[in-house]
């Protein structure tokens, strides 16, 4: 295993921040971590790297434990805290090279880390002139300088605008073909773009972890969009079987969510024949995985 979490808590004072939460990622994975602002994400994230110590519990980073080994578990991680908190007057060269020099490896790193993460056209530049997403790819290349088999990265897209966003997310996927990637988000979307598996974690505690397909396979309910060619009463829909709630998105399109995993469009077209309408576009939607996200966390 890559990391492996084993009942890990954390108290800061009175606050419970984590709770017994445990889990494994397997070498060459790309996971999502998941959750509200507060859940613990980066709490979890500080543990797994020797920042922070867990009140319980233990982390093994390439079998090395970061409690009783840190500095050999440190040598496997490649870390990009959020804020990515880097020296604005230093010259991305600069920057480099200061870490370069802590890690002990060799300058002509510094150079391949700049390929690997898009930066030759600014190397040259501050860091402070930078825009985020740049700032973004030094962050990257400084976690990777020291050939880390782990990447944890917290929170890497949060305030770029959509191009940074799509440029860093493609760039995460590719440095991720050969590394363990574990990375936090509270956006849905990216754990679609980036990730094979999901972990997600509401109030220091773990609620889902598993694959992409697992997640949406498991779903019970079944939703379809069909648009008729006329007007239809809310209440003549609910004749349909299994029918959970309706929703009139616009026009005269509406959402038809079920409480069945078997398909039910036979049912609306034979709803729309009997009722003297025509069906002009059906089709079947995936519960998407916001909603999934939405319903893992929702306030009790
Ligand atoms: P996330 O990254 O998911 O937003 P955090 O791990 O930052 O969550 O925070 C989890 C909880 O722990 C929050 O309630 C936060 O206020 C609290 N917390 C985080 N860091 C500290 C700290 N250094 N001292 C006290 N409480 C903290
Ligand atoms: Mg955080």
């Amino acid at each position: 295993m890559s990391i492996e979490v084993k009942n890990i808590s954390k108290f800061y004072g009175e606050q419970k921040a984590l709770d017994n939460v445990g889990f494994s990622i397997k070498k060459g994975e790309i996971v999502g971590f998941l959750g509200p602002n507060g859940a613990g994400k980066s709490t979890m994230m500080k543990i797994i790297t020797g920042f922070v110590i867990a009140t319980e519990g233990t982390v093994l980073v390439s079998d090395f434990d970061i409690g009783t080994n840190k500095i050999k578990a440190q040598k496997n991680i490649g870390y990009l805290p959020e804020h990515n908190p880097l020296y604005l007057d230093l010259y991305v060269r600069e920057y480099l090279a200061f870490n370069a020099d802590l890690h002990q490896v060799a300058k002509s790193r510094i150079n391949e880390v700049i390929t690997l993460t898009g930066l030759t056209p600014e190397s040259h530049k501050k860091i402070g002139e930078l825009s985020k997403g740049y700032r973004q790819r030094v962050g990257l290349a400084t976690a990777l300088l020291h050939h880390p088999d782990v990447l944890i990265l917290d929170e890497p897209t949060t305030g770029l605008d959509p191009n940074q966003l799509v440029e860093i997310r493609d760039l995460i996927k590719n440095i991720g073909k050969n590394k363990t990637v574990f990375l936090s988000t509270h956006i849905m979307q990216e754990v679609e773009a980036i990730c094979d598996r999901i972990i997600i974690i509401d109030k220091g505690k773990i609620v889902t972890d598993k694959t992409l397909n697992n997640l949406v396979a498991e779903q019970t309910e079944q939703i379809i969009e069909v648009e008729f060619d006329k007007n239809v009463n809310e209440h003549e829909l609910a004749f349909i079987p299994n029918l959970k709630s309706v929703k009139n998105t616009h026009g005269l399109v509406w959402e038809l969510t079920f409480s069945t995993a078997t398909d039910m469009r036979s049912e609306v077209f034979d709803f729309a024949q009997k009722n003297g309408l025509k069906t002009l576009q059906i089709s079947l939607k995936n519960k998407n995985l916001e909603q999934i996200f939405r319903e893992k966390t929702a306030k009790k």
